[in-house]
């Protein structure tokens, strides 16, 4: 038995889009590790590709804008699954087709669709996934390092929800489970939902020079900590959010940036 212990366990991934997603790098160690994996995903495009990257394992199509589409995905773990160890929520959107607006200028249409897809639906999935999970599950939802960098637009306050959401998620599933519920918030990274906020690539080579270390924050980085989380040895973490930015939010004041722009 290996230190993770996930062999033969199974575990839903959601949010996998290409290779460069968060979630692709967690399903890939889960996979190597001896995981069986159920994956589910937003459109028949994405299913495709999936299916050629994990030909042995079910990928199933669940647009979470659609309650429909998540009863169906609860019900086909049901029959498939029978049992799930491990759930990692890896889903978000924002509507940022005019640039970022003043947040006071959000329109409720754009907060409201925003919210169902990368906050509500992991109360609605965990919801629909309770008679599937294992007594002591663990479920991982991927949330930003700060909630308060403005720079993200109204995603901020929304990721700000899904923090809190996970420790009212683990209170009531306390009443008849053990199942944990965890947000892993992640530092800037090169993906493809993080190229669709305006201006991210300057902002991600700032995030660079903040870490301690001064070298950007990896997506196996985070992925590792999100199989830690999943995984039973993290039995004593829940209701947690847990930071992987490589020290940049203890680096606000880093002598070489602030040196620059003091010039
Ligand atoms: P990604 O684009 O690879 O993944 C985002 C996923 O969300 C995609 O697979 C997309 O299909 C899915 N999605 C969007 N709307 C959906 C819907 N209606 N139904 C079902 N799925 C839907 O990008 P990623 O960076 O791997 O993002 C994954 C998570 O990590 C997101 O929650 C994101 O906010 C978070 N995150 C990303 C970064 C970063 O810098 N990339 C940092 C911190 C947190």
């Amino acid at each position: 038995m290996s230190f993770l212990n996930v062999e033969n366990k199974n575990f839903l991934i959601t949010g996998v889009a290409n290779k460069k997603s968060i979630a692709y790098a967690v399903a890939k160690t889960l996979s190597d590790e001896g995981a069986n994996l159920f994956f589910s995903v937003q459109t028949e495009a994405q299913q495709a590709k999936i299916q050629e990257l994990f030909p042995t394992r079910p990928v199933y199509l669940c647009d979470v804008a659609n309650e429909d589409q998540i009863k169906s995905l609860g019900q086909h773990l049901k029959n498939d699954a029978q049992e799930i160890h491990g759930f990692l929520h890896s889903i978000a959107f924002a509507n940022f087709k005019d640039g970022i607006k003043p947040f006071h200028e959000t329109s409720w249409e754009d907060f409201a669709q925003s919210s169902q897809i990368s906050l509500y639906s992991l109360v609605a999935l965990s919801r629909n996934l309770k008679d599937v999970f294992h007594p002591s599950a663990s479920v991982v939802a991927l949330s930003i390092s700060n909630t308060r960098a403005t720079n993200y637009g109204y995603l901020g306050p929304i990721k700000a929800a899904l923090d809190s959401s996970v420790a009212f998620l683990s209170k009531s599933f306390s009443s008849f489970s053990e199942v944990r519920f965890n947000a892993l918030c992640a530092g800037p990274l090169k993906t493809t939902a993080s190229a669709g906020i305006p201006g991210y690539v300057k902002n991600y080579l700032f995030a660079e020079k903040l870490t301690l270390r001064k070298r950007a924050l990896t997506t196996e980085e985070v992925a590792n900590a999100a199989v830690f989380l999943l995984s039973e040895r993290s039995s004593g973490i829940t209701a947690s959010c847990v930071v992987v930015d490589a020290g940049m939010s203890a680096n606000y004041f880093d002598e070489s940036v602030v040196e620059k722009s003091t010039l």
